[in-house]
């Protein structure tokens, strides 16, 4: 059995383990990351792409913001559709801020390059992970491949293995409340080779479903169709998905979204979820292994930025200050955010989807409501706020000195 220690054993290299351990390393603080896919695969695993002016900052003030600088998609709007009318929410208008659209694969090629330059002990296809001692002082990572048993001893433990990892199941029975809600239809999404016709993302309400045009680049569009939870993407021929999204985003000015090969496509179902709290014993859950949120609002990626910041900055505050009191506070700081993520993201998804079982006084009231957004200053300003980020609680900034690592780019 091979034995090793760390002060933070972290579970998943997603957004949120990578930058988790990104973070610690520029406070002086040492990690494994152990990750069960190939870097390959990680890197190559299309997803989010929409960074909140919050996330920007914190990737920059970090560092890793060399390439998201010089080849992220700066959005100072969204529009909403209704009736082939669109209409412009102007974030920079409505709150000085704007979103970045950058794939969440980019980002995770940029923090995995920068740990690796940095010297991080990243493991790769490490094999089955189990955790051990999580009340007890010294929590213990065990990790199975081939007939070999490896331990690695920590102080603290990262759950940021997504929302099919093991870290939330390893707390004890009864430790988490789960609040979920489930919704009653999905997102067939497709990414295609075919030229951005717009500048900004186009979420438009129809009657057949919603739809979503978006970009990842120039040259890469990423659009998506409300369809059924149990949808069978066998059945949607790339004629069939190009011939529905021309019925629901074509807009009464003539324009339609430009057609590509489709390079992939796929069907992804539509959950809030959140456990509570964050942490038992010396073990803290971070990003999706924590919380899912509706794609509609483009929080998930956000939100796993959030929590590390927040996972990373109480670390530091332990380990530099001797102060527990941020550790402690942990759960109910994400929470607050969490929570408001949430609230946000269901209301954008209730609002633009079509939910088959509305009355016809649902009906109406939903259809007055986005009338209101798309007219109310005050209204407009709200979503505004929202999707650009909500402001982080004030805590001490992110060390500096980690300027961006020529090497890696
Ligand atoms: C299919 C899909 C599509 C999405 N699309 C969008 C979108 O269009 N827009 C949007 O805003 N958000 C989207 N999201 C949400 C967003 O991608 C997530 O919120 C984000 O990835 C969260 O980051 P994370 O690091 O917490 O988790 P993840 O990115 O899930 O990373 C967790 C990591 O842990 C690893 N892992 C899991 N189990 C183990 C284990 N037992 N041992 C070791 N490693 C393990 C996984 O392989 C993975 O690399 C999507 C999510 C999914 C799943």
């Amino acid at each position: 059995m091979a034995r090793s220690e760390t002060q933070v054993g972290i579970v998943g290299a997603g957004p949120a383990g990578l930058m988790l351990s990104h973070l610690l390393h520029l406070n002086g603080i040492s990690s494994i990351i152990l990750e069960a896919r190939s870097r390959a695969y990680c890197e190559e695993r299309v997803r989010a792409g929409v960074l909140e002016h919050t996330s920007v900052e914190m990737l920059r003030q970090a560092g890793v913001a060399g390439r998201l600088d010089r080849e992220g998609l700066r959005h100072e709007g969204i529009e909403l559709g209704l009736r082939g009318q669109r209409h412009r929410i102007p974030f920079v208008e409505l709150t000085g801020k704007f979103v970045t659209v950058y794939g969440q694969q980019e980002v995770v090629k940029d923090l995995i390059a920068r740990r690796l330059a940095d010297g991080g002990d990243l493991r790769f296809e490490c094999g089955t992970v189990s955790l051990r001692g999580i009340e007890s002082a010294k929590p213990t990572i065990r990790i199975e491949k081939d007939g070999n048993i490896d331990e690695i001893r920590c102080d603290y433990i990262a759950g940021c293995d997504g929302f099919h990892g093991i870290s939330r199941s390893s707390f004890p029975d009864g430790a988490l409340t789960v609040y979920e809600r489930n919704y009653p239809f999905a997102w067939l999404g497709i990414l295609a080779e075919a030229p951005t016709s717009r500048e900004e993302l186009l979420y438009m309400h129809h009657e057949r479903g919603f739809s979503l045009y978006s970009m990842r680049s120039p040259r890469i569009t990423r659009l998506y169709l409300q369809c059924r939870p149990d949808e069978n993407i066998n059945e949607w021929s790339d004629d069939r998905i190009w011939s529905e999204l021309h019925t629901r985003l074509g807009c009464a000015d003539g324009w339609h979204p430009t057609e590509g090969p489709v390079l992939q496509k796929g069907v992804t179902g539509m959950r809030s979820f959140v456990v509570e709290p964050l942490q038992h014993g010396r073990l803290f859950l971070a990003g999706d292994a924590a919380h899912i949120v509706p794609p509609t609002g483009a929080k998930g990626m956000n939100l796993a930025f959030a929590d590390v910041y927040y996972l990373a900055e109480a670390l530091r505050a332990l380990y530099a200050e001797n102060d527990p009191e941020k550790l402690r506070r942990y759960s109910e700081t994400c929470l607050r955010r969490i929570w408001k993520a949430q609230r946000f993201s269901w209301w954008m998804t209730s609002l633009l989807h079509r939910f088959e079982e509305d009355s016809p006084f649902d009906r109406r009231r939903q259809l007055a409501e986005l009338e209101y957004v798309m007219s109310s200053r005050a209204a407009a300003t709200s979503l505004a706020e929202n999707y650009v980020g909500l402001p982080l609680e004030v805590s001490a900034p992110i060390e500096r000195g980690a300027v961006d690592h020529p090497a890696n780019y």
